[in-house]
């Protein structure tokens, strides 16, 4: 584990991720502390419960995080009377001097699917179950190899997968999930080792982020120091951008993306005409790529849908960007983008996701 560059990236996530939590290793393994939530829980007993707000004279009293680290590992659950919902937390013993010490209550999560998510996210990340799957995107008329999406996939530890439609939006908005992105990236390396010898030499590989994770331009060096240390050449490498909520700041998000653009990161809008992914973002944000959301497709023989795609690949052509439909599982529904003007196309009835390993048994 690199322990300085996730630092290092960690605290920069920190610095725009509204999540209170920090992970950092700790004797081999990962510890994680919350930094204090602003809150601090002072209790003798589980009766009498006063909420203290974090204030320089109670740090001062506290010393640093690392102290915080020397935790008893027993989530309780408890009610607060003062605050009106039930919450998870961590306990932590904080020395004081030697005779006294304080305990500190971790607020670990404010909903009970959140807290799993999140419990089943920091699992994935201790014991490194964390793999990508990868699945072609095809010229619809040739048959070639344009691009390969890598699809995350978190072992659940029993031998299956925890479904990302699920998991992923409530995590990506936290801090934790930027070392999801770097182990992302460790798995990409391998990809990207052997992608001209499977033949892919000019396919762009794209990794999904959300837009919380591009949001602030600092947290783009993750992206922008990778394409630097394999030297990649523009287009080889892409990110499909997602969005489960609205931009705070598409100006922000703008200057992002040009960054990476620069870089000769390609940049596809995710999911496009599904919850937030609009017009207005193809309008605002410098992407190269439009990927039309699956449903799109599997109701691609309704007439209206019919012409909203025919739409979207005018309206794609006109601005010069690409236009990827997502979700194509029939040969109909293939013809069916192709007369309606989509070029580009991914889905299971040309490639299911697949791991690295049988890519190379099939290409080989
Ligand atoms: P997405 O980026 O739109 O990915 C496409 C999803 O549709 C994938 O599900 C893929 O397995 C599935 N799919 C592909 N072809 C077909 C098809 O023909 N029919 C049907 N029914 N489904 C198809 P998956 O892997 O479960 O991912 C779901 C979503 O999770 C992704 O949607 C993406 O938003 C998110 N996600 C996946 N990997 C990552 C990641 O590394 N980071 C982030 N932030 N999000 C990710
Ligand atoms: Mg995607
Ligand atoms: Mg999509």
């Amino acid at each position: 584990m690199h322990s300085d560059q996730e630092l290092n990236y960690l605290t920069k996530s920190l610095l725009h991720h509204p999540s209170p939590y920090i992970i950092y290793e700790l004797d081999g393994s990962i510890a994680w502390a919350n930094l204090a939530a602003n809150y601090i829980f002072n209790l003798s007993s589980l009766d009498e419960i006063s909420v203290i707000k974090i204030d320089d004279q109670v740090k001062n009293n506290f010393g640093d995080l690392e102290s915080i680290a020397l935790y008893y590992d027993t989530p309780i659950e408890i009610s607060l009377r003062k605050i009106n919902f039930l919450m998870r937390t961590r306990v932590h013993m904080i020395p004081v001097d030697e005779s006294n010490g304080i305990m500190l209550i971790e607020l670990l999560c404010s909903s009970r699917s959140g807290l799993d998510a999140l419990r089943n996210t920091i699992d994935c990340i201790e014991h490194k179950r964390i793999e990508l799957a990868y699945q072609k995107q095809v010229d619809l008329e040739t048959n070639e190899v344009t691009g390969i999406e890598a699809l995350l996939r978190l072992q659940d530890g029993k031998g299956g997968y925890l479904p990302n439609d699920e998991i992923i939006p409530q995590i990506e908005g936290e801090s934790l999930f930027s070392l999801v992105v770097l182990e992302s990236l460790v798995q990409l390396e391998k990809f990207f080792a052997i992608k001209d010898e499977l033949g892919f030499a000019d396919a762009t590989l794209y990794l999904n982020v959300s837009a919380h994770t591009i949001m602030h331009p600092d947290f783009c060096s993750i992206f922008t120091d990778f394409v630097d240390k394999h030297q990649l050449s523009p287009n080889k490498f892409g990110l499909e951008v997602t969005e489960t909520a609205e931009l705070s700041d598409i100006t922000i998000a703008s200057k992002s993306l040009s960054l990476l653009k620069d870089k000769g990161i390609k940049i596809a809008l995710d999911d496009f005409g599904a919850g937030y992914a609009s017009l207005k973002y193809v309008r605002d944000l410098p992407i190269d790529v439009v990927k039309l959301d699956k449903h799109f497709t599997f109701n691609v023989s309704d007439p209206s849908t019919a012409r909203l795609i025919s739409f979207v690949s005018e309206v794609c052509e006109d601005l010069n960007l690409e236009m990827i439909g997502e979700g194509i599982e029939t040969e109909e529904d293939k013809q069916m983008m192709l007369d309606l003007g989509c070029k580009i196309g991914q889905g299971y009835l040309m490639h299911r996701p697949d791991f690295l390993d049988s890519f190379k048994v099939k290409e080989t």
